[in-house]
């Protein structure tokens, strides 16, 4: 009889402390399945930031590729107008050989360096007539000496000694100078 109770006790408390672990265990579990969701649902954000990061990145990087493209053709452009611009610019100054022009190239050429010179002829005049107008006492060509020779015989005086000695004609009427005297004091 004795035996048969100690035998029961026992099994109620081995029951107790099954039931006792299965709860532990049951607690454990759910903290631990809650911790995991948890992790989880930050995985799942960093992911979804992530992926949205990489599409911001290849959609910036699709755009510079199409401006790399654009700057590219661009430069080339402006390669192929370069060299056209040189070309010109070597027959325009007499260093490169006009022999492949056609007639029609040569007459363009010819009045664009006529058009030229007279806009430069015009310019000069200009800037000899102000500077006359103006009594400024200094050479019109190196603007730094003072004047001190006059033409003859168009009696100009305009240049300093050392631009006057360069010149055969007169920079304002362009008369050939016959002779020219150093001059003292204003006029
Ligand atoms: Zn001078
Ligand atoms: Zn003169």
């Amino acid at each position: 009889m004795l035996a048969a109770k100690y035998e029961l006790d026992s099994t109620n408390s081995t029951a107790i402390q099954v039931n006792s672990i299965r709860n532990h265990i049951t607690g454990l579990n759910v903290r631990e399945i809650e911790r995991k969701a948890i992790v989880e649902i930050q995985l799942h954000r960093q992911l979804d930031q992530l992926k949205a990061l990489h599409e911001f990145r290849s959609e910036m990087m699709q755009k510079m590729e199409r401006r790399y493209a654009r700057l590219k053709k661009c430069a080339n452009e402006l390669r192929v107008e370069l060299a056209k611009v040189l070309k010109l610019n070597l027959q325009l100054t007499g260093q490169a050989s006009l022999t492949e022009l056609s007639v029609s190239e040569l007459e363009s050429l010819e009045s664009t360096l006529e058009n030229g010179l007279q806009q430069i002829r015009q310019s000069l005049r200009q800037q000899y007539k102000d500077a006359i107008e103006s009594k400024v006492e200094t050479c019109i060509v190196c603007l730094t000496e003072k004047v001190s020779m006059v033409f003859l015989p168009c009696r100009h005086r305009v240049l300093c000694g050392n631009c006057a000695l360069r010149v055969n004609t007169c920079p304002v009427d362009r008369k050939e100078i016959h002779d020219m005297f150093p001059t003292f004091g204003s006029i």
